[in-house]
C-alpha cells in the first residue's frame, strides 16, 4: 500500500501527516519531534493556530541533530482569510515561513474560500456575530498563490474547505497559471465526501482528509455529539484486525488514496497513528464504515453562513 501520494507537480506528498490545529504552543514542538522519530515526514500547519513558531522550533531540532533532512519533509501551512487580497499574499507566506525558519514550503493553501476583513482581529464579526467579509475574490487571491510559487517560496499551491463548483470555478479561471494541487476537506465515516474526493481525483486534484477521528477536542465539542473513537461498530472493526479505533479511521482514508493528518500532542498516540500500513480493511469493512456517512460536520464555520462563498451550501 503506497505510503504517499503523486502531486500534479510530480511532487510526492506523504499520506499520513501531523494536524497541529489545537495544539498548545508549549506542547507542539515536542509532538513534531516525537512524529518525526516515528517516521512522519508531512507536517500540517496553518497561521490561524498561533503555534507556527513551536512548530517550527521542532523541526529545526529535528534538522539540527540530523534526524531528517529539510528536503526530506513535507511542510504544508495555509493563507488565513483576513489576507486574500492578492497584495497581501505575499507578506503573509513570509510570516509563516519566518515563524517556521524556512525559506519554502511544500504546499500552501487557501485556507477557506471566504476573504475577511483584512486587520488584527482573525475573526472580526459585526454586532450579529457574523463575519465582516471583505471584497476579495479567490480566483485573485489565487493569482497571488501563483506569484508565490514563481518567486520559489511554495513548492506547490492548493484549496482547502472548497466546494466542487468553487474548484471548477478555479480550474476554468482565464489565465490560469497553476491548477490546485491539493483540497484539504473535512472527512471521516461521518462525512465520508464520495463525490467530493471522485471530482477531486478524477481532476488530478490529491485530497487530504481533517479531523479523522472526528476532532474530539474542537473547542465546541457538545455531550451527546456522536463519537467515533468510541462507537461500537469501529471498535469491533478494530479489534478483528488487533488494532485500535483511531488507526481503523486512519488507515479508510489511505485505502481511498486520500492524504489523512491525525493531530496528537501525545507520544504514544503519534506514534500509534503512523502504525497503519501493515494491515488492511476488507471491502466488507470499508462498506460498513462508509455507510457511518451522515453529513455531520466538526468545522461548519458557522459565523460565515452568509458570506457569497460560503462553501458548504452546496450538497458537495
Ligand atoms: P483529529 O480528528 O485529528 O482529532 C484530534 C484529537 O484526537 C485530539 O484530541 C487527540 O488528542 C485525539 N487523538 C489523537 N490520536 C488519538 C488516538 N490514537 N487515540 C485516541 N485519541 C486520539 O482532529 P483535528 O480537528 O485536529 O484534525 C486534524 C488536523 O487537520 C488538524 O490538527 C489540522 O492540522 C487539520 N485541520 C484543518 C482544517 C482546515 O480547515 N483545513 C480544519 C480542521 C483541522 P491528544 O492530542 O490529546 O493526543
Amino acid at each position: 500500500m503506497a505510503t504517499s501520494v503523486k502531486l500534479i507537480t510530480g511532487a510526492v506528498m506523504p499520506i499520513i501527516g501531523l494536524g497541529t490545529w489545537k495544539s498548545a504552543p508549549g506542547e507542539v514542538s515536542k509532538a513534531v519531534k516525537a512524529a518525526i522519530s516515528a517516521g512522519y515526514r508531512h507536517i500540517d500547519g496553518a497561521f490561524i493556530y498561533q503555534n507556527e513558531v513551536e512548530v517550527g522550533e521542532g523541526i529545526q531540532a529535528m534538522i539540527k541533530d540530523g534526524v531528517v533532512k529539510r528536503e526530506e519533509l513535507f511542510v504544508v501551512s495555509k493563507l488565513w482569510c483576513t489576507f486574500h487580497e492578492k497584495s497581501k499574499v505575499r507578506q503573509a507566506c513570509e510570516k509563516t515561513l519566518s515563524d517556521l525558519k524556512l525559506t519554502y514550503l511544500d504546499l500552501y493553501l487557501v485556507h477557506w474560500p471566504m476573504g475577511f476583513k483584512a486587520g488584527d482581529d482573525p475573526f472580526p464579526l459585526d454586532s450579529k456575530d457574523e463575519i465582516i467579509p471583505d471584497d476579495s475574490d479567490y480566483l485573485q487571491t489565487w493569482e497571488g498563490l501563483e506569484e508565490l510559487v514563481d518567486a520559489g517560496l511554495v513548492k506547490a499551491i492548493g484549496v482547502s474547505n472548497f466546494n466542487r463548483d468553487q474548484i471548477e470555478r478555479l480550474l476554468n479561471k482565464p489565465g490560469l497559471k497553476y491548477k490546485p494541487a491539493n483540497n484539504q476537506v473535512e472527512c471521516h465515516p461521518f462525512l465520508c465526501q464520495e463525490k467530493l474526493i471522485d471530482y477531486c481525483q478524477s481532476q488530478g486534484i490529491a485530497v487530504t482528509a481533517y479531523s479523522p477521528l472526528g476532532s474530539p477536542d474542537r473547542p465546541w465539542a457538545k455531550p451527546g455529539d456522536p463519537s467515533l473513537l468510541e462507537d461500537p461498530e469501529i471498535k469491533a472493526i478494530a479489534k478483528k484486525h488487533n488494532k485500535t479505533s483511531a488507526q481503523v479511521l486512519i488507515r479508510f482514508h489511505i485505502q481511498r488514496n486520500v492524504i489523512v493528518i491525525p493531530k496528537s500532542v501525545t507520544p504514544h498516540r503519534i506514534q500509534e497513528n503512523f502504525e497503519v500500513f501493515d494491515f488492511q480493511l476488507s471491502a466488507e469493512d470499508m462498506k460498513t464504515i462508509l455507510g457511518f456517512n451522515r453529513n455531520w460536520r466538526v468545522c461548519g464555520m458557522h459565523w460565515s453562513v452568509n458570506h457569497k462563498d460560503y462553501p458548504f451550501h452546496a450538497e458537495f
